[in-house]
């Protein structure tokens, strides 16, 4: 395996970065994962777009141009002969000696690699997943794509220890965020989907935004809206989206059994369409 440091293709066993790099000092950096199917990475210009906002709103410079980054990112793809799998971009405010402040004249560091496979096993989406139900212990920035994934982190962890897919993430309110991977969705017994609206709250999932154009054209009504944990335990469909599970349906929520405990006829639809789209409209 390949991967990319600071302008060199190394050996991905080989690849490193300085201790005083302050990715690793203060998570001072943000990431994207991309995902690549038939070799051609999907919904490219979204992940550029966010990439180049997360950057900004943390005052990073662009350490080259999107231009760049993608010719970089498609030869480790290249490199890596992957077809089917994810591309993992960080880009951190560079090296110096641990002081909070920002650094001055200190170059951005860049990493990449590349992991072949995309999404889970057919079967994990035919039989729905479960998720738990989790504090959300983050902090105010949560549409900033930052490596400072620590409660994301304890999150997940809570969710595997209790053989569940995902921690669905809950604030004081008893409102829903997302998840700690992963954007949340419930359809109504009328048959709206809901998800929660953009703002600080929560990162704006590209697929999330992929989703809600693929609904729009099949006709569905999306509200984006909060809703509760309590709302969500009684919807008619519960799903989860990224770029590595699309609109992974969701079955029970704790002790409560989403519908009929089986995947719902929306979320089934919308995944179909979603792979429609990827068939279709990943390149160039
Ligand atoms: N929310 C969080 C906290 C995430 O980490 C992610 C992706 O990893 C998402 C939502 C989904 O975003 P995307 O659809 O862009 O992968």
């Amino acid at each position: 395996r390949i991967a990319y440091v600071n302008g060199q293709y190394v050996l991905h066993r080989d690849a490193a970065v300085h201790i005083e790099d302050r990715g690793y000092q203060f998570s001072d950096g943000i990431y994207e994962v991309t995902a690549i199917y038939k070799g051609r990475p999907v919904d490219n210009d979204g992940h550029w777009d966010r990439l180049e906002r997360s950057l900004r709103e943390l005052r990073i410079d662009m350490p080259m141009t999107r231009g760049g980054l993608d010719l970089v990112a498609r030869e480790v793809v290249r490199r890596n002969r992957v077809r089917n799998g994810i591309i993992y971009i960080q880009i951190t405010r560079g090296v110096s000696p641990r002081n909070h402040p920002f650094p001055k004249d200190t170059p951005p560091s860049i990493v990449m690699t590349a992991r072949h496979g995309l999404g889970s096993k057919p079967e994990v989406a035919a039989k729905g997943v479960s998720l738990i139900s989790h504090p959300d212990i983050r902090w105010g920035r949560r549409d900033i794509k930052t490596v400072s994934l620590l409660p994301n982190v304890l999150a997940k962890q809570a969710a595997y220890e209790q053989h569940a897919y995902e921690a669905i993430l809950v604030g004081p309110d008893g409102m829903v965020s997302e998840c700690s991977s992963s954007n949340a969705w419930i359809v109504t017994k009328d048959g709206a989907l809901v998800t929660r609206p953009l703002s600080n709250d929560i990162l704006g999932g590209i697929t999330r935004k992929r989703l809600i154009d693929l609904a729009d054209a099949e006709g569905l009504r999306v509200e984006e809206r909060s809703f509760s944990l309590d709302e969500a335990k009684a919807a008619r469909e519960v799903f989860v989206s990224s770029t590595s599970s699309f609109a992974m349906p969701v079955v029970r929520i704790d002790d409560s059994v989403i519908g009929n405990g089986h995947p719902g006829s929306i979320v089934t639809n919308l995944r179909a369409r979603y792979f429609d789209f990827l068939e279709s409209a990943s390149g160039p």
